[in-house]
């Protein structure tokens, strides 16, 4: 089937920001067949045409999440980190049951493409259950099985196993990927580490781990080896292939630069940073030296948003503070943050732009709004979707072709249905019920 989307202007999703004004976007079997301006476009043929009156963006790619959280949304609020994990996370998430994830993955993945996310990278437990949630919402997601010591968890080593196995039956259609998720090098014994990384490489996985979100987290490790995080991981061969790293907000320059030496990508998640007062990760220097990075919301217990459009203006508002400096990130490489450069981080160079060859991973912002003037010239469309707060106004999104969001509603779920279940399920989970 051929679609033809017509669209007051097309933000490509690329570094430079380019803005394509009376675009024409082809559609056929999923993915982008041509993407131009309608004065150039070939022939519609028998295409179905759809005519936009706002912008068509490339469906946003989230590149660090632990969506089902969305249970413990806001719940110890203003807890300090070591009392909100022992009185309010842990007993919660000993109560979590397969049932519970998938249900509020379900409901995550509905917000998320509500805001424009087409693709989340995910890392929790019970990641068949993400991938049935993504499933019935018809988003994407690629799902970094967790590794992490605790109690009543399989050994390590067996749950590396398991993943390895998971990813042998992921559908090939590019909906759900599976990688390898080890916490962290403070909770996962390194030897443990450097196996997985050797299996992520030896399968083209996608190896996602957290790195130096906290200034204290690596003193132990540094005490013991006398090596930073990153510069251990180099040490224990778990750097090289596919490799995300979430946070890496307490860096230093050799640091960066060993980032830069294996092609380490960055899941930068400027709300999460300033909720837990983390730290400002160094975005400038890292793309400076070549760095791939992407933006992530991190968890919604953390954020406590999915709103990754929300998180662009974020993260050019602290890179201009962090660096004192307008210039330091701008609205066009925020977007691309999202979008185009959130596709490179994690190694999917099918997604993140309107360009032939891509997904047809679409999302629709009406500009029939005050928030959306004045435009003087195409490249204002850019900015004010950057600054003007506008993810309320994504109107319909598409997932390989699929219409997923409707005039703002999710087609494929029940969002209604989805509330109170997920009420009652957080209620169950805080032991109220
Ligand atoms: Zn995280």
């Amino acid at each position: 089937m051929r679609q033809r989307l017509t669209a007051r202007a097309v933000v490509v999703g690329d570094r430079s920001g380019t803005v394509v004004p009376d675009a024409v976007v082809d559609v056929e079997d999923g993915r982008i067949a041509w993407a131009g301006p309608a004065a150039d476009a070939p022939p519609a043929g028998d295409a179905e045409v759809v005519a936009l009156p706002g912008l068509l963006l490339p469906g946003l790619v989230n590149t660090h999440s632990h969506a089902p959280m969305v249970l413990f949304r806001g719940q110890g609020e203003g807890l300090p980190l070591d009392r909100w994990l022992r009185e309010v996370m842990w007993p919660r998430e000993a109560r979590l049951t397969p049932d519970d994830v998938e249900v509020a993955m379900t409901a995550a993945s509905a917000e998320m493409l509500r805001g424009g996310v087409t693709t989340s990278v995910e890392m929790y437990f019970e990641p068949a259950r993400i991938a049935a949630a993504v499933g019935a919402t018809g988003a994407r997601a690629v799902i970094a099985a967790p590794m992490v010591p605790l109690p009543g968890m399989p050994p390590l080593e067996e749950q590396l196993a398991a993943a390895v196995d998971l990813a042998a039956g992921a559908p090939d259609d590019g909906s759900v990927e599976y990688g390898l998720g080890p916490h962290a090098a403070y909770t996962v014994p390194l030897p443990l580490l450097r196996r997985a990384a050797e299996l992520a490489r030896e399968h083209g996985m996608l190896l996602h781990l957290h790195v130096a979100e906290t200034a204290g987290e690596g003193a132990d490790l540094l005490a013991e080896h006398g090596l930073s995080v990153p510069a251990l991981l180099a040490a224990h061969d778990v750097l090289g292939g596919r490799v995300l790293a979430a946070h890496c907000v307490h860096m230093d320059d050799g640091d960066l630069e060993l980032w830069a030496e294996y092609d380490v990508a960055v899941a930068h998640c400027p709300a999460s940073n300033a909720k837990l007062a983390s730290g400002v990760a160094r975005v400038r220097d890292m793309l400076d030296r070549g760095i791939r990075v992407g933006l992530g919301t991190d968890g919604p217990a953390s954020n406590d948003g999915l709103d990754l459009l929300a998180d662009v203006r974020l993260a050019a508002q602290l890179a201009r503070l962090a660096g004192r400096d307008a210039t330091a990130l701008t609205a066009a490489e925020a977007l691309w943050l999202a979008t185009g450069g959130a596709a490179d981080a994690i190694g999917r160079p099918d997604l993140g732009q309107v360009t032939a060859g891509r997904r047809a991973d679409l999302v629709h912002v009406d500009t029939r709004d005050l928030g959306f003037e004045p435009v003087g010239d195409p490249a204002d469309l850019l900015t004010h979707l950057v600054w003007s707060g506008v993810s309320r106004l994504v109107r319909d999104v598409w997932v390989g072709g699929r219409q997923v969001v409707a005039d703002g509603a999710v087609t494929t779920v029940d969002a209604g249905a989805l509330r109170a279940e997920v009420a009652a399920r957080a209620a169950r989970l805080a032991g109220q019920s």
